[in-house]
């Protein structure tokens, strides 16, 4: 890659070694693997987010479908909705 071989990468790496000290490598490694924990978690996120309905609608507790304020059960599994209104 980019023309670079094993000896090229050591050298730069020693180079890296002289430059920054032997001390300092492993906390510039921490917090280069902090950033791309940190990359990885924001592409994460979006993926975990579970949808959720908006606060007024109302939807069927077994299959999340979504229902109107006045039925009792769900057309779409036969779900039985409870602590609805009107009871
Ligand atoms: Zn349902």
């Amino acid at each position: 890659m980019f023309g670079l071989g094993m000896p090229e990468l050591l050298i730069i790496f020693l180079i890296a070694l002289v430059v920054f000290g032997a001390a300092k490598l492993p906390q510039i490694g921490k917090s280069l693997g902090g950033a791309i924990r940190e990359f990885k978690k924001s592409i994460e996120a979006p993926h975990k987010e579970e949808p959720t309905a908006p606060p007024d609608e109302i939807v069927c507790s077994q299959c999340r479908q979504p229902l109107q304020k006045d039925w009792i059960t769900c057309p779409h599994c036969g779900m039985k909705q409870e602590g609805k209104s009107g009871v």
